[in-house]
């Protein structure tokens, strides 16, 4: 897996060793050596990853330029590996507090630097593909720019289900009493109703199991398969380390577990884990429900104007001509009133389906509202729409309508009205309304019928 990687170091050497190191393994490899730079190229150029170093004299240190590049909205995804001699507890909290994902101590680990880069970069390769697949969402209209508060945002407090996997009875106390604060807490077997875990701890120093296994079943079975997993191993078990991360530990903490560390990387590794969900929730709901009407299935009147939109000022500005057709249910009302809603619905879809099934796949086929529809025909002339939308009257009329309890089938017919761009200016509103004119046109003249209206000639 290739991907950019920004090494933050005021050191030179530092850099080339980093970079050698990391473009030996295919990585691209951007560099800064000053905290506001990393901030600065980290804002502009979007890498996959950044390895920070912590102390840099003169300006920002790297704890700083951690803090910043997670407060800005558009970088906060982007996973922040601090570099560092210092070996302490402090620091190593202080850093994951700032948001940084992991903690490395120089000299580093070439074994462990690699299993972790790995690691944090096949997350991130699933975040980017729901992220653009958000963007594509926001870009078509169909999801709200109202959006819930960012999950990855530092200051919001997280609280979930955590499941502990161990045989230690005291180090499953000491979890429980430090991560009970915020989250419930249970081993396995316990808390059968607390609903489905948003963490799991998962000990590889365990005698009675086998904790490599219980992580590679986690990673492959469904349900556990996006679920967040703590390995805790022993210190300096590098290998086992190194292990548990290629077999899919999200994360790593080595014995005797360090409670705020502890708690610090439950916090990342969950609101990590409520982002994701949240931008597969929003991207589900959204783009089914939000460009679709949900009684027929056909698409709705929010996503007309998303795609009819550049048509017409595409057709403006020497593309391709468009033509809209809207129809509307002769008598709809006179058949809701004498049998009902739950007929009239039944018409609507009946209705919705023999359109859909007689438009081309270059159409897009929209219920406005009510009983009224409308049909966009890209790169299509008003005389061609006219023929499409006569097919469409007889389609409709040449059988009559069954719905469930209804004795009798219903004969259904539809006016429709035809506009296009040929000549003249048009928005998209301009163009409905001639269309919705020749609509009355046609609605006038006895119903059942098609009357076209291109731009200036008159039908
Ligand atoms: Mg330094």
């Amino acid at each position: 897996m290739s991907a950019r990687i920004l090494v933050v170091d005021d050191l030179e050497a530092n850099r080339r060793l980093l970079q050698a190191k990391l473009s030996a393994e295919y990585y691209e490899v951007l560099t800064a050596q000053r905290g506001e730079e990393g901030v600065q190229v980290a804002k502009r150029e979007r890498p996959d990853l950044v390895l920070m170093d912590v102390m840099m004299p003169g300006g920002i240190d790297g704890f700083e330029a951690c803090r910043r590049i997670k407060a800005m909205p558009e970088t906060r995804h982007i996973p922040v590996v601090m570099v560092t001699t210092l070996d302490d507890r402090e620091s190593r909290v202080r850093g994951l507090k700032a948001g940084a994902e992991e903690f490395l101590t120089k000299p580093i680990d070439d074994v462990q630097l690699m299993a972790r880069v790995k690691s944090l970069l096949s997350l991130k390769v699933v975040i980017d593909e729901l992220r653009a697949r958000e963007a594509n969402g926001r870009r078509l209209g169909v999801i709200d720019e109202a959006l819930a508060p960012d999950p990855l945002d530092q200051h919001r407090l997280v609280s979930g289900n955590v499941i502990i996997v161990d045989d230690n009875q005291h180090q499953i106390n000491r979890i429980k009493a430090a991560l009970g604060v915020e989250h419930r807490v249970h081993g396995l077997g316990e808390g059968d109703d607390a609903g489905p875990p948003d963490l799991a701890v998962v000990s590889v120093a365990a005698k009675s199991f086998d904790g490599f296994r219980v992580i590679a079943r986690m990673r492959s079975v469904g349900p556990t398969r996006h679920l967040p997993i703590l390995a805790i191993v022993e210190a300096e078990d590098r290998a086992r380390a190194v292990r548990a991360l290629e077999l899919g530990a999200h994360d790593i903490i080595t014995r005797p577990i360090d409670e705020e560390e502890l708690v610090t990387r439950a916090r990342t590794l969950m609101r990590r884990k409520r982002y994701m969900d949240a931008l597969r929730t929003r991207l589900d709901q959204s783009l089914e429900l939000a460009i679709t009407d949900q009684l027929t299935g056909l698409y709705n009147r929010r996503f007309l104007f998303t795609q009819l939109t550049p048509l017409v000022q595409r057709a403006q500005c020497g593309g391709d001509v468009v033509s809209v057709m809207t129809l509307d249910i002769d008598h709809f009302k006179r058949c809701n009133d004498t049998y009902g809603h739950d007929v009239g619905d039944a018409v609507l879809q009946e209705f919705a389906a023999r359109i859909a099934t007689n438009v081309r796949p270059m159409d897009f086929a929209c219920r406005m509202g009510g009983e009224e529809f409308v049909v966009i025909l890209p790169r299509t002339s008003g005389d061609i729409a006219c023929l499409a939308a006569e097919r469409l009257r007889r389609c409709i009329c040449a059988s009559p309508f069954r719905a469930p309890g209804l004795a009798m089938p219903l004969d259904v017919t539809v006016s429709i009205g035809v506009a296009s761009t040929e000549s003249g200016e048009d928005t998209p509103e301009s163009l409905l309304k001639r269309a919705d004119e020749a609509l009355y046109e046609a609605k006038r003249q006895g119903r059942n019928r098609v009357i076209g209206r291109a731009a200036s000639q008159a039908a």
